[in-house]
Parts: structure tokens; sequence; C-alpha cells
């Protein structure tokens, strides 16, 4: 019985409590410090192209994106961003705009006062920050003019980019010690000291914990969950959260969630990108959404309402089902910008859209709205339950369209200004 009590207080548990770290302001947006967790994402455009720059950044933002990350590699991309800053706030769009700067930051910032003024946080990554007797000159640099613009830092570690120096002492001092780790864990270790030295050197400098962020980027899940776990044991940042270059299509999408999901689990990071590279042409505010699926899927936050739809199986010889749960899913994601000023909490709606008897009514009861469509070989009839209960059947050949006139109304009703609750609709069947 002990036994049974102990399983079911591990099944229970649930996720650990949210590491602690110091609350970092970027913008208007909070990060860390107990805040909700930030979903954050980066343009592919040239930033020298201001009106695509703006495009995409404003896509980005519309899709959920609550900062933006741009590259600032030459002075024309670097001139070109409180111009990207003005035409965004003309728009009404306030999200905070991180600069990404590679090997000449130091010079970038300096050379475009403007530039360093209308970025709310400077990326920086220690790897290439400088080199040799230059390093620390060029890092000071960078963490003063944040300190002169009350701007924050992430410093960023990436595998693929790591402090060379660093990895080689560290090399170097593994192979003299009597009881050597392998190189994989030195190359973890350099990740972590990389983030945790460059961080402690800000501090010196005079940039307070408040004023950064940490991350070290891997593109190997187990590496990536290792390196972080360690870095938030040893510190009190906030962490910025992203598997590198986690692939295409369903590859990056899934290496991200699973990555990220055992690290939030964890309650390590503050905030996340899903770093998934597009189809040529395609879809850049993908990367937004999949974070906020985590997110949400996980519990953490909630941004949009869910659709649950069974996968289908040899009962569903029509793909009814499946065309009815992508287009409420598409009817969402298109009506929530709209719906969020209009409908307060409708993001914590849930639709179920279920192929036939067998899961159907139970499925759609723990739905707010749900419908069970009739499987092959069924009665040609689909009961829609509304907070639990059984409220009409539709038949016939506009049962998709009838049942998204159903959730329209259920989602006026329930989250319109009156406030009324779907249980007092009445046209039951
Ligand atoms: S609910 Fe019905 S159609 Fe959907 S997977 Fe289950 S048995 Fe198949």
């Amino acid at each position: 019985m002990s036994d049974l009590k102990e399983r079911t207080k591990e099944i229970q548990a649930g996720p650990k409590g949210r590491h602690r770290t110091v609350q970092v302001t970027v913008g208007n947006v909070k990060v860390g410090g107990g805040a909700p967790i930030v979903v954050q994402s980066m343009t592919n455009t040239d930033t020298a192209d201001i009106e695509g720059t703006v495009k995409q950044v404003a896509a980005l933002a519309r899709a959920g994106s609550e900062m933006v990350r741009i590259t600032v590699d030459r002075d024309e991309a670097a001139a070109a961003v409180p111009h990207i800053r003005e035409k965004l706030d003309k728009l009404g769009i306030d999200v905070p705009l991180i600069g990404d700067f590679h090997y000449i930051g130091h010079k970038l910032l300096a050379d475009h006062p403007a530039c360093a003024a209308a970025l709310s946080k400077y990326r920086i990554n220690p790897g290439n920050v400088g080199f040799k007797n230059k390093r620390d000159t060029q890092f000071t640099d960078i963490v003063e003019m944040a300190l002169k613009h009350g701007k924050t830092i992430r410093i960023g570690a990436n595998w693929g980019s790591l402090d060379q120096e660093l990895l080689t002492k560290l090399m170097e001092e593994n192979a003299k010690s009597p009881d050597p780790i392998d190189a994989r864990a030195v190359t973890r270790e350099a990740m972590v000291q990389s983030a945790l030295l460059s961080a402690a050197r800000a501090e010196e400098i005079g940039l307070p914990k408040n004023r950064m962020i940490l991350s070290a980027k891997v593109s190997n899940v187990q590496d990536l969950i290792a390196v972080y776990r360690e870095l938030a044991a040893r510190s009190d940042y906030a962490i910025h959260l992203g598997l590198t270059e986690a692939g295409m299509g369903s590859k990056g999408i899934v290496a991200s969630s699973a990555a990220l999901g055992i690290l939030l689990q964890d309650g390590i990071g503050d905030t996340i990108r899903v770093s998934l590279t597009p189809e040529p042409g395609g879809d850049r505010t993908i990367e937004v959404k999949v974070a906020q699926e985590i997110l949400q899927t996980m519990g953490f936050r909630t941004f949009v309402p869910l659709v649950a739809a069974c996968p289908g199986c040899g009962r569903t010889t029509s793909t009814v089902f499946q065309e009815l749960a992508r287009d409420i899913q598409a009817f969402i994601r298109d009506e929530m910008p709209n719906w969020k000023t209009r409908y307060p909490g409708v993001e914590e709606l849930n639709v179920a859209v279920m192929g036939c008897i067998v899961n159907g009514p139970g499925e759609s009861k723990h739905a707010n709205i749900g419908i069970s469509l009739p499987g092959t070989g069924e009665t040609p009839a689909a009961p829609v339950f509304v907070d639990g209960q059984k409220f009409r059947t539709l038949r016939g050949p506009t049962i998709a369209a009838d049942f998204k006139a159903l959730v329209i109304d259920y989602i006026d009703q329930r989250y319109g200004g009156a406030g009324m609750k779907a249980s007092a609709v009445t046209a039951a069947e």
C-alpha cells in the first residue's frame, strides 16, 4: 500500500519548482525571477533591408513572439536598426528588439549610437567577441555600451563557436589529471565555464546581474540537457533556453520539444527560442507557434485555444474529421489577435474534434466544446457536447460550418463582455 502511495506521489509530483533566477527586464518584458516563460524568435532577413525586416518582425510579434532578435553584422545593418524600431513603433508593435553581434559588435555599437539605443538587448558570443589580447578590451567596450544605454546583455555561448582558448586549457588540464574525463564532457564544461566566466567579468566591469541573461546552446539533445542543468546548478542568472541548429520540419520540432521539455520540467529556462530551419521561402512564424505549443502543452502558459483531435483509424474512412480539426485550429489561430482583446481568457478554451463513437463522446465531454463525428457505418449524426453535457446533434453536409458557428457562439457567450457561461445556452436538441 505504501508503495502504491509513493508511486502515486511520484506521478502527481508534476514539474519541479522553477529554478530561481534574478529577474531581468528587456524593453517592457520581464525575464526570469518567476515571470512567465517568454517566447522569442529571430528574423532571417537582411537587417539592412528595413522593409523586409519590419515585415518579418511584425509577423513574428503578431504570431506571439514577445522579443525578436535581428542580426547586426555590418554598418548597413546597424544603420537600419533605428529605422526598423521607428517603423515598428508606428505600427503599434512594441516588441523589444535584440541585436545579434559577432566579431565586431564593439565597433558597430560605438559607431552607431542610435542602433545601440534602439535595441533592448545585445546578444554577444564569448567565443567570438574578440581574440587573444583584444578579447578583454572588446568585451569591456560592449559591456560599457550596455551600461551607457541602460541595456541588457545576453552572453550566449555556442558549441559551434566555443571559446577555443578556454577549451584548449581545459583539455590540457584534463589530460594531466590522474582521473581524466572524456573529451565531450570537457567540452560541456567549457560551455558552462565560458558563459559563467564572461558573466563574472561583466559583473566586474559593473553590469549587474539583473541586466544579464545566459545561454549555452548545443545541437545535441543530451549535451544540451547536461550543459543547462550544470549552468542552472552553478548560478542564478536568468536563462535563455534553446537547442541550436535544431533542423528542419519534424526533426527540428521533435528535437527541440524533447530537449526543452525535459529542461522546462526541471524548472530551467526563463525565455525560450525554437531554432527551426524553415523551408526556402517558408513561414518563419512556425518557430513561434512551436515554442508556444511546447509551453502550452506542458501547462506552463496558455496562448491559444487548443484543439484535441483523435488520430483517426480504420473507423474513419472519410476525411471530414481531419478537415474539421485542421479548419478549427487554423480558424482559431487566425482569429486570436482579435479575440485576445475581445474575449479575455479565451486562450484557455479546449475544443475536441473526434472521429467516432469509441472515444468521441468521452473526449468531447472533457472539452469546453467538442464534437464526435460519425465513423464508418455509424448513424450519420454528430453529437456536440458543451461543458460536459450533450448539447445538440448535427446532421447533413453543413456539419463543419454548423460546428464552427457553435464554437463562435460558445466563445462569445463565455468570454464576451457579458461574461455569460455557455451553460446558459439553452438551444439543446
Ligand atoms: S476516436 Fe474513433 S476514429 Fe478516432 S482513433 Fe479512436 S476509434 Fe479511431
